[in-house]
């Protein structure tokens, strides 16, 4: 049996005949970037968010630098974020001359521990940017707290979290500035890279309209210099086909994220296998579902598995603050040990919504083999 990670042709398979419909009208129509599909999607996302404002971008990266310009983060500012996360949460800060600071994560959720945030913020700290990694979100209502008090804006990555919430409130909606991918791999993926940002100040939001089009004001008139960051109306087109299934396919993350969880306690490998914590008040998409392994053996355990036909992957196996190019903020090894230990001791097992019990089955056998 073969397992692959993701499954995206699974997804396609019930969607062709309505995808390709809304492709070719864009074709149709040969308007192909923002335009009616664009702003459509703007509303639906913000509907779905529950933000006020949502705005497209090119892509999730974008939507970060987009944001924090949007905020004046500046050279010579600092952001406070995740040391454990995809390299553009941090690439984005550093692209504006600002500074990452780094806070170590919370073990159990792999997100910023919110209660390390306090002492890492200076009278330089312009933004705070938790990630919602995985799927669930930061914990928004502490981190929301220190942002109110300090008055330092917060903004959400939540590139892997649209659909995600905390309480009634949902991802991206929570800070001053949520952040959104469409990358195929996500929950809602397009076909190619597109992104999204939202708010709930009617300024930032005029603001972000401006920056994705170099700052124009009105045509050929620029108050400010932007960049081009423009979503096709392709991808937003094909995303709206997807977006009312968001909900199922997320729901069915879950359920299989549950199943997971009866099986590798019915093998016996509670011990061997760290299981994704859940926080209370948390509703988790399950973008990925990552689990952990002790004593030096996830390598292995990742080796003997793609021998079997199992996707895995590692997200991520070098830390931000030992990437290369961010040597010269002068972090060292053992600076966030709990980041350190998650690149060294975790793995994401698939949990796409196709995917079937008789699969999950297969995974949960094939890690039993590994360790028995
Ligand atoms: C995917 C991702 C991004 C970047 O999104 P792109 O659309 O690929 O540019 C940023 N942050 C996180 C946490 C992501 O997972």
């Amino acid at each position: 049996m073969k397992v692959p990670l993701l499954d995206l042709r699974a997804q396609y398979e019930g969607l062709r005949e309505e995808t390709l419909g809304a492709v070719a009208r864009v074709f149709e129509s040969q308007g192909f970037v923002l335009g009616a599909d664009v702003r459509a999607l703007e509303e639906e996302v913000a509907a779905y968010t529950g933000a006020r404002h949502a705005v497209g971008c090119a892509s999730g990266s974008d939507a970060l630098l987009l944001a924090l310009m949007a905020l004046d983060v500046k050279a010579g500012d600092e952001v406070v974020t995740t040391p454990y996360s995809f390299f553009a949460t941090a690439g984005a800060i550093a692209r504006l001359g600002a500074r990452p600071v780094f806070v170590d994560i919370d073990p159990r959720t792999y997100n910023l521990d919110a209660e390390r945030i306090e002492a890492a913020i200076t009278e330089r700290t312009r933004a705070l940017m938790p990630v919602h990694l995985y799927g669930q979100c930061a914990e928004m209502n502490a981190i929301g707290g220190i942002g109110a008090r300090r008055r330092i804006p917060v903004v959400e990555d939540a590139a892997q979290a649209i659909g995600a919430g905390e309480g009634s409130r949902g991802a991206g909606a929570m800070g001053e500035i949520g952040c959104f991918s469409f990358y195929p791999t996500k929950n809602l993926g397009g076909a190619g890279d597109g992104g999204m940002l939202s708010t709930n100040d009617d300024s930032l939001a005029a603001r972000l309209r401006s920056l994705r089009v170099h700052g124009e004001a009105s045509k050929y008139h620029h108050r400010e210099i932007g960049f081009n960051s423009r979503l096709d109306t392709l991808q937003a087109a094909v995303l709206r086909v997807k977006l009312p299934r968001l909900d199922s396919w997320s729901d069915a993350r879950s359920r299989n994220a549950a199943r997971y969880r009866e099986l590798f306690a019915d093998a016996g490998l509670l011990e061997e296998i760290g299981l994704p914590f859940e926080r209370e008040g948390a509703r988790h998409i399950y973008n990925q579902f990552v689990v952990r392994v002790r004593d030096g053996r996830r390598d292995a355990l990742v080796e003997h598995l793609r021998g079997e036909g199992v996707g895995t992957e590692v997200y991520y196996p070098v830390p931000l603050h030992l990437q290369e190019c961010f040597r010269y903020l002068g972090y060292k090894e053992g600076d966030f040990p709990e980041a350190e230990r998650a690149a060294r001791e975790t793995l994401a097992l698939p949990v796409y919504p196709e995917l079937t019990e008789e699969q999950q089955r297969y995974v949960v056998e094939s890690v039993r083999n590994f360790f028995c």
